[in-house]
Order: C-alpha cells, then structure tokens, then sequence
C-alpha cells in the first residue's frame, strides 16, 4: 500500500498554497484537482487585490502560476474527481473515478460553487441570457437590461458591477428588506442605473434560443407576472462542495466544514480545511490562500508530532 504523507482534495487558492508549504517541508504531497482545475477564479477575469500584483493579475494567470510554485517543489497533481472518502480509519482512505490512495493527512480546500435559483427553464438558458457569475459574463450585455436576484452583498456587488455594461439592472428580492451591508445598499441605491423589484419571487426563467424574460410572483399580493429582461444573473449566494463528506465530518447548518477556532482541524484528527468549504464569510482568494498556509502547517506539525 502507497501512503502518502498529505493528500491535497481541491485546486483553488487554498489547495495549491496548501501544497506550496507541504512540498517546501518535504512531505511529497499529492493534489487531486477536481473537474474545475483552479476552481473559482478560473472564472472570473482580472483579480485586483491579490497583493503583490499592483497592476492586477487575470484569475487564470494567477492559478497558473501557483500551480507551477507548487510543482516546482515536488507537488503531484492528479486531475481526477474525488467520489468517496473513509475517515474512520488510518491512513484515510479516498477514492476517485479511477483509483484509490491512501494518506496519512488531508487537507480539504474543495471550495463552493454558486447557487441556481432552482426554478424551470434556468437549466436550458444557461449560457444563453442566464448566469452565476456578473464578472464572467456582463461584459455580454452591453446596453441590455437584465436582472439581478437575491437581496445580500454579493446581488448588489454584482448589480453595481453589471452597471458598467447593462442599460438597466433590477435587483429582484423575494423580502422587503436588504440583508446586505450597510454600505453595499447605499452604493446601488444612488446608482441611476438600479432599481428594485421588493417581496417578489422568481418562478420561471422564459425563452427558447435566447433568454426573454422571466415569471414572477409577488408573495404580497399573490400577483403573477412577466417581466422582460435580455439577462438574468443568479446571485442567491454559494454552495459548499461537501456532498462527499456528509456524515464524515462535522459541517455546520448550510453544510461548510467546521472548523475548530483560529484552527484549520476538523472534528476528525488529521483532516485539516481550508479555503471557501469553510468560510462562508471571507470568501477571498487571499483568506483561502492564508488557511491553506495554516491547514499545510498544522498537517506538518500533528506528522511531526505522530513520528
Ligand atoms: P447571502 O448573504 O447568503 O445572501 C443571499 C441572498 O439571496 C439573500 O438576500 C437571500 O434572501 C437570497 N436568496 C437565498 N436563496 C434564495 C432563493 N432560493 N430565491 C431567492 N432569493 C434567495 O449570500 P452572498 O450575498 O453571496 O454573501 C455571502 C457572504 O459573503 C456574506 O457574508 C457577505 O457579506 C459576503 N460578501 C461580501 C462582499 C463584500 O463585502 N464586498 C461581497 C460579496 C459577499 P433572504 O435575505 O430573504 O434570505
């Protein structure tokens, strides 16, 4: 039996920084990349705030780079899908598609993905009027109109953002009252190009070649309605991608891994997190950079302990 010393699940920011450190301390790590190599930021175009990059750097060339870092000192990479993992014995068992290994510690850095609103006709508009991501696909709707749903910071950094492009954007919120900050409410509401559509719920994304619009419900006054917009951009907030540990660890009520305080150990001793699995509130290339740091160190120091 092949055991490795740490096994890496993820290939965002998290897991390749998680790499980084457990190559430099020798521990020959293995990084199994998932069916999204580079994960989120693979979507998005220039990242402005990764420090270091005064002029900003595309989230492409970034991933690209820590990937190299991470092989330069001895990473092996596996672009393979984890299906299954066994904690409950030593060494942890995690099995792919295609194989199986063995490791003495993992790290998790398995990110989120974003929500879908869930409702008929969104599916077959995907890609075609109807998105998850402002910053991949606004540049798409210059001078057009479209929709932005969901009520918390992220629907209003995606409105203010598709301002640069879209004539007109609605927020559509299914309460009457923002949950986002203070200061994200203030910045759309003075834009000229938004405004809001309150107490109102999305039940139909419409189109057939190209999205046309969608069907709404107020849930105040129980009136059904269409609206007509040229794009729609889901903004419900993110999912964690921890269908595989459900059971296998402890994850808390919307299904993040728990982590212990200012720690990246889980419930279970010698599985370790890092990165957007566990953080529903950062959610930043650079916190889920700085946790694969700690989950790398904290794997080094609990094998240190162990020999
Ligand atoms: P969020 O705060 O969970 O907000 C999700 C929004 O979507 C809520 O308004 C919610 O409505 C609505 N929603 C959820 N499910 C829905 C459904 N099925 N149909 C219609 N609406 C639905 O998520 P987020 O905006 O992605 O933010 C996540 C975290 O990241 C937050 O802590 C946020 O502060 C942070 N963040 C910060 C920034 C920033 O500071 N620049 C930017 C983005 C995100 P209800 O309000 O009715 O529940």
């Amino acid at each position: 039996m092949d055991i490795n010393k740490v096994l890496i699940i993820g290939s965002g920011p998290a897991g390749y920084t998680a790499a980084i450190y457990a190559a430099r301390a020798d521990l020959a790590p293995i990084l199994i990349s998932g069916s999204e190599p580079g994960g989120q930021l693979m979507q998005t175009t220039e990242v402005e705030n990764w420090p270091g990059e005064p002029e900003g750097i595309l989230g492409s060339e970034l991933m690209d780079n820590l990937k190299k870092q991470a092989e330069r000192f001895g990473t092996r990479f596996m672009s393979d899908t984890v299906i299954d993992v066994d904690f409950s014995e030593r060494p942890f068992k995690v099995r792919t598609n295609d194989k199986e290994f063995f490791a003495e510690t993992i790290i998790i850095a398995t990110g989120a993905s974003a929500r879908w609103l869930g409702v008929p006709g969104e599916v077959e508009l995907k890609g075609k009027g109807m998105s998850a991501c402002a910053t991949c696909d606004g540049f798409f709707f210059r001078d057009k109109k479209v929709a932005v749903v969901g009520g918390g910071d992220s629907a209003l950094e995606e409105a203010t953002f598709l301002t640069k492009f879209a004539s007109e954007v609605v927020v559509i919120h299914r309460r009457d009252e923002l949950r986002a900050s203070k200061i994200m409410q203030a910045r759309a509401m003075e834009n000229p190009k938004i405004s809001f559509v309150w107490n109102t719920e999305v039940r139909e994304v419409l189109g057939q070649e190209r999205l046309t619009g969608l069907r709404v419900f107020n849930n105040q006054t129980n009136v059904e309605s269409i609206m007509e917009f040229d794009g729609v951009f889901s903004s419900i907030g993110h999912k964690p991608n921890t269908d595989i540990f459900a059971g296998k660890l402890e994850l808390d009520v919307k299904g993040y891994i728990k982590r212990r305080p200012d720690s990246a150990s889980t419930n279970v001793e010698g599985v370790f997190v890092a990165g957007d699995v566990a953080d529903p509130w950062y959610r930043q290339a650079i916190t889920a950079a700085g946790t694969g740091c700690m989950a790398a160190l904290e794997a080094e120091r609990y094998l240190a302990a162990r020999e």
